[in-house]
């Protein structure tokens, strides 16, 4: 089924043709890894989690290369390492975890190669010595930045001129630029900072050039889609552009670009300082992975999203009168319009909907090919139906059987809920309930 998919480059939606249908490949940029990631990160993850299906399906299982790679040498790792008091890698170990476990529990499946950005900087020195050498960047005062005059296309993704660039960005005034949007490849590290030893001295690369330089070891000068939310597309993508064409004589990056839209919450950008901010974790902790899955999958990737609690709920309550009709999610293909839809540029509302007029086998066939499996929402649709002034009413009788020693009843009483899919955890300030998983 020819796939068709918009491009940010040409601003318009066009027929995806792969470079090579034996092996087709895209790039996701990936987590900055030094805290918990939050719920508008999961998007890009579950966007292109969709589209590594559909080309999977497309193309077959073994002829679809998905990159996402691991962002762990950056300013904000070194800070929050410093101000925890443990090591760089320590801190990106930990919270690379996090992430892996948070983005399989929301039912994406892992991308065919993870790199880190850590374990590429060979290939980033390298890579910043062929722009050196074709006349793309300049050394200055240990740093080394791209000169975005050499490059006459440099803003074609962002569709904006040098000179409005310029008006409308915050950027860096330093004095070794010679313009002010050119950015920086490397740069120096004093002895507290991580860095490696380089041509132009001890000092670790941009976050630019980590992209461009995981991209080319994994994908080739050229490949054929590259994702991440919009707000990546500048200056990040656009640079990445500028470096990778600039070293390798113009040859496109990749073929289409493709920006997720912004997760707001309520209407409003999520902020620590606005008490909007929700972490995937934190949401885990209350909503099944499915429920948060399947609530992102009902806006288009390339609209704002609101998340709010009552869409979340109308998700759970979808999911579950569905459920309630299909069996175990295996894979028919269903033939309702579903696979149409998500061609036609990964419009997962409409899937959604053509799911609606579907039954049985093809429900089940849409949900287990958009990740669902019913195991999990069936245990967490029992709690649901458990009242919780019912467990608490539980969670008092059993603290009475204690008291009177009554072990056994206590124990029966736990037992009970535990069959509900209710776990109690007794703790220092009394007993509380969680969803089992
Ligand atoms: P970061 O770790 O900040 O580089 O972000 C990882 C990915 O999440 C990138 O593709 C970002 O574009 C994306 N992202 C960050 N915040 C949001 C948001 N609120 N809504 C949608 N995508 C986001
Ligand atoms: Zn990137």
């Amino acid at each position: 089924m020819p796939i068709r998919l918009y491009n940010t480059l040409t601003k318009s939606k066009g027929a995806f043709t792969p470079l090579d249908a034996k092996n087709v490949r895209m790039y996701v940029c990936g987590p900055t890894v030094y805290d918990f990631a939050h719920i508008g990160n999961a998007r890009p993850a579950i966007v292109f989690d969709v589209l590594f299906r559909l080309l999977r399906r497309e193309y077959g299982d073994g002829h679809v290369t998905y990159v996402r790679n691991i962002t762990d040498v950056d300013d904000k790792i070194n800070a929050r390492a410093a101000e925890r008091g443990i090591s760089i890698r320590d801190l990106t170990e930990e919270t690379a975890k996090i992430y892996f476990e948070d983005v399989a529990a929301l039912g994406c499946l892992e991308p065919s190669i993870t790199p880190r950005a850590t374990e590429h900087i060979a290939q980033m020195i390298a890579l910043i010595e062929q722009l050196i050498a074709a006349g793309h960047a300049y050394e200055a005062e240990g740093h080394v930045l791209f000169d975005v005059s050499s490059k006459a296309d440099y803003g074609k993704l962002a569709n904006r001129s040098l000179k409005e660039m310029v008006a409308g960005a915050r950027v860096e005034v330093a004095p070794y630029k010679k313009g002010p949007m050119d950015f920086v490849l490397w740069k120096p590290s004093d002895v507290s900072t991580p860095g490696w030893a380089s041509p132009w001295g001890r000092g670790r690369p941009g976050w630019h050039i980590e992209c461009s330089a995981m991209a080319g070891q994994y994908l080739g000068e050229t490949f054929d889609i590259h994702g991440g939310g919009i707000d990546l597309m500048f200056p990040h993508h656009e640079n990445e552009i500028a470096q990778s064409e600039g070293a390798h004589h113009n040859h496109p990056l990749a073929q289409v670009w493709m920006h997720n839209g912004f997760l707001q919450v309520e209407g409003e950008k999520m902020a620590k300082s606005a008490g909007n901010f929700f972490t995937i974790r934190e949401l885990l902790a209350d909503w099944p992975g499915e429920v948060l899955r399947f609530n992102m999958l009902r806006t288009h990737y390339r609209q704002p999203i609101d998340f709010t609690f009552a869409g979340l709920r109308e998700s759970w309550k979808m999911l579950e009168r569905w459920y309630a009709v299909t069996e175990p999610l295996v894979d028919p293909a269903p033939d309702s319009g579903f696979f149409e839809a998500l061609a036609d540029d990964l419009n997962t509302p409409a899937a959604i909907v053509s799911l609606h007029q579907a039954r049985d086998m093809a429900l089940a066939g849409g949900l287990g090919f958009l990740g669902f499996s019913n195991v999990q929402l069936k245990i967490a649709t029992k709690v649901a139906a458990v009242d919780e002034a019912e467990i608490a009413r539980a969670i008092e009788a059993r603290k009475a059987a204690r008291a009177a020693k009554n072990f056994a009843e206590s124990d029966r009483i736990r037992d009970e809920l535990l069959a509900k899919g209710i776990v109690l955890k007794d703790g220092p300030g009394g007993t509380t309930w969680e969803v089992k998983r």
